[in-house]
This record gives C-alpha cells, structure tokens and sequence, in this order.
C-alpha cells in the first residue's frame, strides 16, 4: 500500500504540474487575445414571462483559442479572475455590450428598450470606485441609457464583504443602471440576505428550475424566491428554462423573466440583429 501511495503521490504531482503550466501557458495566451480578435460577446435573450415579449439579453464571452478552439469560460474567466486579467478584460467586455446595445436601440427607434445584462466578478466589484467610475465612463461614452445596463454579481461575490459590497452596490445603482444577483440560491445566503443588500433583482441558478417539474423542492424554493422578491419589489429571473412546461410552471408562479435554451441559445452579435429585424 505504501508503494502505491507512493507512486500515486507521483502522478498527483505531475498532473498537478501540468495543470499549473497549462493554467500559465492561458494566462500568457489569454492576455492578448482581446487585441488578436479571439475573444467575442455572444447574446442570450431574456424574456417576460407574461407575454413572452423580448426584453433585453446577457452577453456571454467566448474565447476562440487558435489551438484548443472554443475554451469554457468556467476555466478562463477564472483564469483572467486569478491573474488580475479581468481588470482590463471587465472593461473591454462591458464597453463592447452597450455599444451593441445601443445598436439595438438605432435598428428598432419605436420599440421597447432592450436591455443588456453584464457579469461583472467579484474581483472587479473589490476594485471598488474604479468599477463605479468604468461604467460612469461607460454610459458616457456609449451613450447608452443607464437604465438599460444590468449588472450581474454573483451572491458569493456579495456575501464575502456584505458592507464593502452593499455600499458599492449603492454607488452603482446611482449611475442609474440596475444590479441583479447572479446564481441566486447557490450561495446559501438565506433570503434575509436581500432585505440587506440593495438589488434590482435576483437571477435564480438553473440549478433548481432544472428540476421544478419533478421536485416539489425545488418549486417550493423556487415560489419562495418569487414571493419573497417581490415583497421587497426585486424583479426575478429565472436561468436554465430548457422545457415549455418549466416555462408555464414559471409563468404561474408569477416569475417575471426567464431565459434559457428552450427560448433562445446565446448566438453572436449579428445573429442577434437579425432576431431583431
Ligand atoms: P452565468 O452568468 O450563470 O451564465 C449563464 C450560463 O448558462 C451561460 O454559460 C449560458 O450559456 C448557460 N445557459 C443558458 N441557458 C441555458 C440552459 O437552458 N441550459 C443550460 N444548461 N445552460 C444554459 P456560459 O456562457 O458557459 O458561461 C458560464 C459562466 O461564465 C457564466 O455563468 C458567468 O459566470 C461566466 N461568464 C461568462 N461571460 C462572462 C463575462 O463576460 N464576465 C464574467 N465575469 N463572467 C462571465
Ligand atoms: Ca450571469
Ligand atoms: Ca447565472
Ligand atoms: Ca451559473
């Protein structure tokens, strides 16, 4: 036993070092992929669940490596996160997606404002003032209404320094954008955390709409979500919604917005445009 210890203790080691140099080889390659054209927004529609009207988009970024192709953006994002390469990228991508945004805006002048959801990482909303003062420029220089720009945090983000994060917050939501709470649910927070930190809205994690049509948990926690945001005027969304019959469930709780594959894949820029046409 002690040899194979031995011996595994070998490999752990060697894949362990792999890893790492396959983490430093992305990070070298990842720092000027913005510049080289590899990185990209791709637009995922979100929808209210009324009347299943369009009612804006998330941008995804996407990462076309000339090598690997296509990388998760599970693995790279936290790759950028770790090397403090989201405090150039964070801005780049922030820029790129209300600039499309306002487009949006120019092709259909008569109709109801789209938004566009942004996912801003903790890192960035640590960097504190900078970020108020990123989308301050941001909206200046796109000139896009500040109202339409969502900004998703992840309620990890939040909880790790609630005050830090809810006088931020506050800051953000003065520029007049909007603040939603990514992957709500996931970070056993409690839903009392809400009365205390100050969002437009919460994001609720697919991982519990995957199973409401199943589980009578999961929709019970689901309902509780809904009922409790609204009591405290917080719109919610839900994420994941890949069956009609999750979408009615949704409709019937009196969810207010929903996204997912069975409404809309994230598809690129201009595949976006033309969805709009
Ligand atoms: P997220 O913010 O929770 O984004 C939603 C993810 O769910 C996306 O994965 C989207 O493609 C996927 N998705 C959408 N609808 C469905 C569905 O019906 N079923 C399933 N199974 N999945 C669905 P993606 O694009 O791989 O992004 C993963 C995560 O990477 C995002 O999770 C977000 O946390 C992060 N991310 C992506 N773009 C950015 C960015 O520009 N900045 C930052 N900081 N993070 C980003
Ligand atoms: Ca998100
Ligand atoms: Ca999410
Ligand atoms: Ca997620």
């Amino acid at each position: 036993a002690k040899v194979a210890g031995k011996n595994c203790y070998r490999f752990y080691s060697r894949a362990m070092d792999l890893a790492v140099e396959r983490r430093v080889n992305l990070e070298h390659e990842l720092r000027g992929a913005w510049d080289r054209g590899e990185l990209s927004l791709v637009y995922q529609p979100v929808y209210r669940l009324a009347d299943r009207t369009m009612v804006g988009a998330e941008a995804l970024l996407r990462w076309n490596h000339p090598r690997h192709g296509q990388v998760a953006p599970s693995v790279f994002i936290d790759v950028a996160e770790q090397s403090g390469l989201i405090e150039t990228l964070g801005p780049q991508v922030l820029r790129a997606a209300c600039s499309e945004a306002v487009r949006w805006q120019q092709l259909r002048p008569s109709a109801e404002p789209l938004s566009v959801a942004v996912n801003v990482s903790s890192r960035q909303l640590r960097s504190g003032g900078e970020l108020v003062q990123v989308v301050a420029d941001c909206l200046r220089d796109t000139g896009l209404e500040p109202e339409r720009l969502h900004l998703e945090l992840t309620e990890t983000a939040v909880i790790g320094d609630e005050v830090h994060a809810s006088e931020m917050l506050a800051q953000l939501r003065e520029t007049g954008i909007k603040v939603l709470l990514d992957d709500f649910g996931t970070g056993f927070s409690g839903l009392s955390h809400l009365r205390r930190v100050p969002v437009d809205g919460v994001k609720i994690d697919r991982s519990f709409i995957a199973d409401i049509l199943r589980d009578p948990d999961d929709l019970a926690l689901t309902s509780a979500i809904i009922a409790m945001a609204h009591s405290l005027g917080i719109t919610v969304i839900a994420e994941g919604v890949e069956k009609a019959g999750q979408y009615a469930l949704l409709r019937e709780r009196g969810c207010d917005q929903a996204q997912g594959y069975w409404l809309g894949q994230p598809v690129p820029a201009n595949e976006f445009l033309a969805l709009l046409g």
